[in-house]
């Protein structure tokens, strides 16, 4: 709910927050944010914060560089630590351009105006739960990460108390201070390994809370000692870390639309074309859900991610899964999106591939229930199963084919988006491993 200007007053007298931390996010999904003493609420709640936009990555040009903070004052939330020094409120904010306008290369003004489009076919919310992983590393004397993991534990193990438990739970913790409906939290497959599972939202909401709690994490990691990385594979050998999305659309009246009784898997024509567009957009949206050279380390064979576009209720081997829930519960699970996405462009994108489904009645194809890395690849090509990309490169250039997907994000960023990833993934062509020194430097 969005606090009236005196209310907002009141809090910060109460509560004694002496400082405002003033939040947006990048085109690379990193979050900005400006620190304002509370003297400055009323300029902030007026709009009149402004900044320098050309040194943001995918903003703007020199010339056209000035840009305005506008609150979201129902994002308003206090931050559980730092009581020493008075408190610190956040709000999250639009980038306003001077004219007033919401400016096109804020990846959430855009997600925002998909959403539009979305309410125009009559839905009422995307509604995303997101199961972000994480690793935890020790430190060295300096406080730099190494690459050493905090523990040797797996999938959901009783460790006995040690630093890496304690910091889990201080996280729920915090995060519950702070509003968040933690639904579980627990030890994942690899060492070191976390995943903390929050309550869907609406797809704004769920975004920011993506961030929020990267921030959280991040920060109660440091109290500990230790690092906490989003890095989607950060060692070889062993599991990645993923961002699974779960998602349903929502009816104005409050219905889940993924949801019929009467279908033979209870699943409405809604969902079938809803999965129809996810899986013809698949490859698009992957440069936009796996955005890093490392991403695509993380998308092999082995390590519980996805490798192929293809859907299924029984298996959990495909880029999506039918959960087995139903009624309000129904939902299909993207399991290809990683943490280093940017959340706010990743859900538009596949709200997108989604809402194409609609639009063009597309079929369901691509059901595939036995385990697909058992199949052999002519199994495969008979089958029609489709590989997703296996480089950022290759991603890159299923989006440039993509209108659909690139709609997602707009003129301003896709451009700004290409160029950026474009360059990246030139560094990384250009830079020589020592994976290529130890395997060719005797041989050749
Ligand atoms: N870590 C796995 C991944 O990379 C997911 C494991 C799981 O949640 N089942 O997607
Ligand atoms: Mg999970
Ligand atoms: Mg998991
Ligand atoms: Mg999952």
């Amino acid at each position: 709910r969005e606090l009236s200007k005196d209310e907002v007053r009141k809090m910060v007298k109460d509560e004694n927050i002496r400082f405002l931390r003033v939040m947006f996010t990048d085109m690379l999904g990193t979050i900005k944010s400006v620190d304002l003493p509370v003297s400055q609420l009323d300029k902030l709640m007026d709009n009149k914060i402004m900044f320098d936009g050309s040194s943001i990555d995918g903003f703007v040009r020199i010339e056209e560089s000035d840009m305005y903070l506008y609150p979201d004052m129902s994002t308003w939330l206090v931050f559980p630590w730092g009581a020493e020094h008075g408190k610190v409120a956040r709000v999250i904010c639009s980038v306003q351009t001077v004219d007033g306008e919401p400016f096109a290369g804020d990846p959430r003004n855009n997600l925002k105006r998909v959403l539009k489009d979305m309410q125009k076919m009559g839905f009422k919310d995307f509604n995303i739960g997101p199961e972000p992983e994480f690793f935890l590393f020790k430190t060295d004397e300096q406080g730099n990460p190494t690459q050493t993991v905090n523990d040797q534990e797996n999938y959901f193990d009783m460790e006995p108390a040690d630093r890496g438990e304690d910091c889990r739970r201080d996280i729920v913790l915090a995060l519950e201070k702070m509003g968040f409906d933690v639904e579980a939290a627990h030890h994942e497959v690899a060492p070191g390994q976390h995943e903390v599972d929050f309550k869907y939202s609406d797809a704004l909401e769920a975004a920011d809370n993506i961030q929020t709690f990267k921030l959280i994490v991040k920060t109660i990691a440091k109290k500990y000692g230790l690092h906490a990385t989003f890095m989607p594979k950060p060692l070889s050998g062993i599991n990645g870390s993923g961002m699974h999305l779960n998602m349903s659309l929502f009816t104005q009246n409050g219905d889940n639309a993924f949801f019929d009784p009467e279908d033979e898997r209870q699943l409405s024509q809604t969902a079938y074309h809803f999965l129809g567009g996810l899986m013809k957009h698949a490859r698009a949206y992957t440069a936009v859900c796996n955005p890093i050279v490392n991403s695509y380390k993380r998308l092999v064979p082995g390590f519980e991610a996805p490798v192929y576009v293809a859907w299924s209720t029984s298996n959990r081997s495909p880029l999506i899964r039918i959960p087995s829930d139903r009624g309000m519960g129904t939902r299909v699970e993207l399991r290809s999106a990683d943490p280093s996405a940017n959340p706010y462009l990743a859900i538009a994108a596949v709200l997108e591939a989604g809402l194409d489904g609609l639009r063009n009645e597309l079929p369901a194809i691509h059901e595939v229930d036995e385990n697909i890395y058992q199949m052999t690849s002519k199994e495969r090509v008979e089958k029609d199963v489709r590989n997703l990309p296996d480089t950022l490169h290759n991603a890159l250039k299923s989006l440039a084919k993509d209108e659909v997907v690139k709609g997602s994000m707009g003129d301003h960023i896709y451009h700004s988006f290409m160029e950026a990833k474009t360059r990246e993934y030139d560094a990384y062509r250009q830079h020589v491993s020592d994976w290529e020194r130890q395997r060719y430097m005797e041989k050749y």
